[in-house]
């Protein structure tokens, strides 16, 4: 067990992503919550924690409201007795052409995505500052961290915003033994992105087989999605690497379509 003793909070954990990576950190030892907007989806992602032998607890958490976060934080430290690990995951996708893109979804794409990573990373500072105790932070990127696609600007903005936010943490982190990382996956076949299959045949006039077979897997090496137990693996190798040589680094997990 590589996280024994450990606790971490891990956001937008009731589906997809998150909760693979919460899954996993749990099985490792780590004692997780899973905040999320849906408190009954996260409930239940931590039952089956519970009914697996692991540790965990449920938090209702809309990451764009500082209060909530703020509260949601303040619990699970409390729960577990600080907190070691934050992973900033929750995140929705709205695609467009920019002349199209409401502001309204533009604003709403900006605040879960940076706002609620500004606010979930203060928040758990709170922590991880305390007596120097440290921690890692994970901001899920994406290979729209690196690379724009067409109808996603509000995305590919926000993606890349969490770059500078990393960066800046690892920096200002350092004294206190904290840690920053952006994880960048490539398409992963999750609600968000089954979402926006038949969405983007339509935009863009073509089959949602081409969707697949083109835009979202056209520039990989393989023809193959990433899987959330791909970018689950990665961030426990990154909870668990055992120094900050790794801080204010972007890990890319994509087969290949997007390399640095
Ligand atoms: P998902 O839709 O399966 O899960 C997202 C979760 O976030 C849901 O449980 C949802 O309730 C929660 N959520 C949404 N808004 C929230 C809010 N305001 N506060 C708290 N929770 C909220 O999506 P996913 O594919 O697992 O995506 C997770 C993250 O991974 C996102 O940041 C996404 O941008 C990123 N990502 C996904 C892919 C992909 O291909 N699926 C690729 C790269 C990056």
């Amino acid at each position: 067990m590589k996280l024994q003793g450990k606790s971490a909070i891990v956001t937008g954990a009731a589906s997809g992503i998150g909760k693979a990576i919460a899954d996993l950190l749990a099985r490792e030892g780590a004692a997780v919550a899973i905040a999320d907007l849906n408190l009954e989806a996260a409930q239940k992602a931590a039952a089956d924690i519970e009914a697996a032998g692991g540790r965990a607890i449920a938090v209702a958490m809309d990451v764009t409201n500082e209060d909530a976060v703020n509260s949601a934080t303040d619990e699970v430290a409390k729960a577990f007795g600080g907190i070691d690990i934050l992973v900033s995951n929750a995140g929705i996708q709205i695609v467009n052409p920019i002349q199209n893109y409401a502001f309204s979804d533009w604003k709403k794409m900006q605040a879960i995505h940076v706002d609620g990573a500004f606010l979930t990373t203060k928040a758990a500072l709170k922590y991880m500052y305390q007596d120097k105790r440290g921690g890692t932070v994970i901001y899920m990127g994406s290979v729209h961290s690196h690379e724009a696609s067409p109808l996603k600007s509000a995305y590919v903005a926000a993606k890349h915003a969490l770059l500078g936010l990393a960066r800046v943490l690892a920096k200002e982190g350092a004294e206190y033994n904290v840690r920053s990382h952006v994880i960048c996956p490539g398409f992963v076949r999750t609600p968000l992105v089954d979402k926006q299959i038949p969405e983007q045949a339509k935009e863009l006039g073509i089959s949602e087989e081409e969707v697949i077979r083109r835009v979202m897997l056209g520039g990989t090496v393989d023809g193959v999605f990433t899987t959330v137990d791909d970018v689950a693996q990665t961030a426990l190798f990154l909870c668990a690497f055992p120094s900050a040589a790794l801080t204010g680094q972007s890990f890319i997990v994509s087969h290949g379509w997007y390399m640095q």
